[in-house]
This record gives C-alpha cells, structure tokens and sequence, in this order.
C-alpha cells in the first residue's frame, strides 16, 4: 500500500476533523496537500536565503537567484521542456490562460476570428476568451461532449472546417475527469492551421506529461494543484510565439532598458514576470517537483488510476448516485456525482461531520453543468495520499446520508 507511505509525508493528513478517526482529503483537484518536504523548503528560504532575485550582487541575491532559476529549470525538465526560458511564472493556471487572451490574443486575433473552446472547460478557459470578445469582437464556439462526457470528435473535425484560429482545451476536465487525447486533438488543430492552448491544471498534478511531445503552443497549470504551494503557477509557451507577444505587465525585471522616451522589453522569460516575483513559491515549486519526480508520475498515475477504478465501482453499487463523466478508462482521479434528491451542499456538509472533505457546486464550470442539466454536483478528487480506505469511507459516509434523507 503506497499511498501509507505517501500519507505520512503530509502532515495535515493526520489532523482530526470533527473527531473523526482519520481526516480524509477528497478535494485535491481544488488544492493538494503539501508534503513537508515542499514546507520545510519555503522554511528554509525565508530563514536562511531570503534576498530580492536578479538585482543584487550579494551572497543572499546570488544564492535567491540561483535557487529561483534553478526552480525554473526543474519544472521546465518535468513537462519535458529543454528550455527553461519557455517556462514563464504567473500566479496560477487563471493568470496564465488571461496572459494568452491579452498579449497573444489582443496582438494576433481580430474581429470575426474563431476560437474553438469545449464543453467542459472551467470558467479559467472561458471568461478570458469571453473578455476578449467583449474586447475585439472575436467569436466563441463550443466543441460538444458526448453523452459520456468526452469530446465529441465528429464535432471538433466540423468545427474545423470553419478555420478557427485558436483551439483552447483542458487536457483533464475538472468535474468529468475525462482524460482528452490532447496529441491527437493538437495534431488536428495544427493541420487546420489554428494556434492551441492547453489547460493543464488537472493534468501536469497526476499523468506524465511532455508538453514538447504533444506539440501544444501554450500550456498552463499551477503549483497548488502539485503539492506546491498558492500563488505561483506556469504559462508555457512556444519560443516564437512568446518572443512575437508584446510584454503583459510593465514594471521592474521586464525591461531591458527605460528611457524618457519609452521602454524595451527584457529577454524570456523575464518580458512576462514584472516586479518582485513569488521568490519562496518557486522555491516550494521546485521541491514538489523533485518530491512528485522521486515517487514517478508513473507510479502516481497508476495508484490513482486503481483508486479511481476501486471508487468508480464502488459508488456505482449507491442507489440513486449517478457518476458524471465516462467510465475509468478514460478518467483520472476525479469522481463526480448527483445523489437523487440530496442537495450537493448537504452531501458535503453532512460528509464534513465524519471527517471526510469533499466539493459541492458547480467547481467553476457552469456552462457544464447547465449543459448537463443539474445545477450543482458533488465532487470527490484524489491524488497520491487517497487509498481505497478513503473510499470506503466515503461510501460509509454516503450511506448515513441517504438513511438520513430517506
Ligand atoms: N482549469 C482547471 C481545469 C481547473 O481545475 C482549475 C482549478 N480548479 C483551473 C483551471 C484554475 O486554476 P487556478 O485557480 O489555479 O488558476
């Protein structure tokens, strides 16, 4: 059983919620869990390292910024990135998405152009391309899902006869868990000529991903989800494209040179990352890289694919609960459900009384949920740290529930 192992790194995870036996952490596509080793080195910056990045020539910037960069070169190698310049720190996937719609967008799309976004993106794929239209008039269409909750290819290959410019699509659906074939819906895109953007929040967190090999342009996702922490996350972006975009934000570090006259921005990736960065996220970034990187995306994917599999079969024997989303082949370890006659908020709250944390509510994806015809779900995520106990748990937990409303 790994995953015992895998939860003694946590020290939350032996915190009693409520006077339950043991706390059980089923929100992680919200936010993981930090392993001490991610903690202790944020600890250790502030206490012995702490200096501004880039700017001073003492021992304390020299060694910030060796550590920063360094940080940066770790991330680049695990989603197979060779130049670590192409790695650009925003604050989280949100930021990352709304950097594309306001430097790439504003400078290379115009009015009328398509941008192909899915069925099943969080409002963080949405609402930038949303603004961008209120912006420049740009048009916005839907690839639809099927019945199943996958894209619906048949559609996709429609939409593109129409020429989109830009096709932008989550690599994992935060409340299906679908897992998209994101090379093939890339290859696709690119023999139609448009640019893609991929959403990898619920993706780099839990299977191996080469972001080089599947060819995206851009590639977003962010630290918290990956047992980093809050407040710092990664816009990837192809060379030409990134040196193409105008600056984002204006301020120190962005800059090459300031005159009375105007300014010139800075080489990659510091064009994009102005001001004081978040120096002691990165930090924490790099070391739940080399936390994730010795247990292997591998291993992590298949445990939770068992989870995933364990949980699907057993919520399945639940009278009354449907599962949103396909079956556990084409799923990660997010299991979401509607319970006949039970409010999500209920379902939570009632599960927060055992000690058992999950999501209630539309998990920022209304334009799904509406689709799907139910207002709000209940969503219980997994990750390295969640064993088939959790499960059971969770089903325990869900049986009381329903004696209770019955
Ligand atoms: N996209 C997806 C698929 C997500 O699950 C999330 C987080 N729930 C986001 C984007 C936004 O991530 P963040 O809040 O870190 O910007």
């Amino acid at each position: 059983m790994p995953e015992k192992k895998y939860k003694k790194d946590f020290p939350i995870l032996s915190r009693k919620i409520r006077e339950s036996s043991d706390f059980v952490y089923l929100d992680s596509a919200a936010t993981s869990q930090k392993p001490a080793v991610v903690i202790e080195a944020m600890n250790d910056y502030y206490r012995k390292t702490n200096a501004n990045v880039h700017r001073g020539i003492h021992t304390l910037a020299e060694e910030a910024t060796h550590d920063y960069e360094a940080a940066r070169k770790k991330i680049a190698d695990f989603v197979g990135v060779d130049d670590a310049r192409q790695i650009i720190f925003t604050r989280n996937t949100s930021e990352s998405i709304n950097l594309i719609a306001k430097t790439w967008g504003r400078a290379q799309l115009k009015s009328g152009d398509l941008v192909l976004l899915t069925e099943m993106e969080h409002h963080s794929n949405i609402v930038p391309w949303y603004m961008l239209r209120d912006e420049i008039g740009i048009q916005i269409d839907f690839i639809q899902i099927t019945s199943d909750g996958r894209i619906d290819l048949d559609h996709y290959q429609s939409l593109l006869e129409l020429n989109p410019k830009l096709v932008s699509f989550t690599h994992v659906s935060n409340v299906l868990g679908t897992i998209n074939p994101a090379q093939s819906i890339i290859e696709k895109a690119h023999a139609a000529g448009a640019v893609v953007t991929v959403d990898g929040a619920q993706s780099v967190p839990h299977l191996p991903v080469n972001i080089q090999q599947i060819d995206a342009d851009f590639y977003a996702f962010s630290a918290h989800k990956m047992c980093g922490p809050t407040g710092i996350g990664v816009l990837y972006g192809k060379r030409k494209l990134l040196e193409n975009m105008p600056a984002f934000l204006g301020g120190g570090d962005m800059i090459k040179k300031v005159s009375f006259d105007g300014y010139q921005a800075n080489e990659l990736p510091y064009k994009f990352e102005a001001g004081t960065p978040a120096i002691a996220e990165a930090i924490g970034f790099g070391a739940a890289v080399d936390y994730l990187s010795s247990l292997s995306m591998e291993t992590i994917f298949a445990h939770e694919q068992k989870i995933t599999k364990y949980g699907y079969d057993v919520l399945s024997t639940i009278e009354g609960l449907e599962i949103l989303g396909p079956e556990p082949a084409y799923r990660g370890g997010v299991l979401s459900f509607v319970l006949d006659g039970i409010h999500p908020h209920d379902i939570a709250q009632l599960l927060d009384q055992s000690g058992i944390a999950v999501r209630a509510g539309h998990h920022c994806a209304m334009p799904l949920h509406n689709k799907l015809k139910i207002p709000a779900s209940t969503r219980a995520s997994l990750y390295l740290y969640n064993s088939e106990e959790d499960i059971d748990a969770l089903a325990v937990g869900l049986g009381k529930i329903i004696e209770v409303f019955k």
